[in-house]
């Protein structure tokens, strides 16, 4: 889509907002940002993105005992988004496929397995990477990783 810069916090707090409205908020939210150079790129994919990975922890935790953590930080000429949450987690035989298209490990109708590939494809056009660090029974954290300088394409 169209681009434009865009303050990543600002995006983040669109995004959470929205979840605040489409989810049964029965978890907490802990939100921390990071002071950020304005980056360029499309508001709404970024914002899809946040949402896909608030989502995805907002399903993995225990109703009433989940925490899902939001900090970003710029570091090294990287902006680092974290959504990292204490749910399930995920485990090494499955870790490798969840960004692939159509991979879903919900019921029908509660997942379309789109999310990750979607916004892994989203972040690429941005010359950055979604990272993912999980433990089962843990918890799981994914770190969306982008270019502050983007080569132009
Ligand atoms: P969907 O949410 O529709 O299943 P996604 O592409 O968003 O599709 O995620 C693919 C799969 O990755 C999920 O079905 C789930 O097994 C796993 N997954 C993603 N995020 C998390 C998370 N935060 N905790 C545990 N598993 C996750
Ligand atoms: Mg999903």
């Amino acid at each position: 889509g169209d681009r434009s810069e865009i303050d990543v916090n600002e995006v983040i707090d669109g995004a959470l907002k929205i979840a605040h409205n489409k989810l049964k908020y029965n978890f907490d939210v802990q939100v921390c940002f990071g002071e950020l150079p304005p980056i360029y790129g499309n508001k709404n994919e970024l914002s899809q993105v946040i949402l896909n990975l608030v989502i995805n922890a907002s399903q993995a935790v225990d109703s009433g005992r989940g925490t899902i953590k939001v900090n970003s930080q710029c570091k090294d000429g990287d902006i680092l988004i974290a959504v990292s949450d204490n749910g399930k987690g995920i485990s090494q035989e499955h870790i490798d496929r969840i960004f692939n298209p159509f991979y879903t490990t919900k019921p029908v109708g509660e997942g379309t397995g789109l999310g990750l590939s979607v916004s892994a494809k989203i972040i690429d056009s941005l010359g950055g990477e979604i990272r993912v660090e999980s433990e089962v029974g843990k918890g799981s954290c994914f770190t969306v990783v982008l270019p502050v300088e983007q080569r132009l394409e």
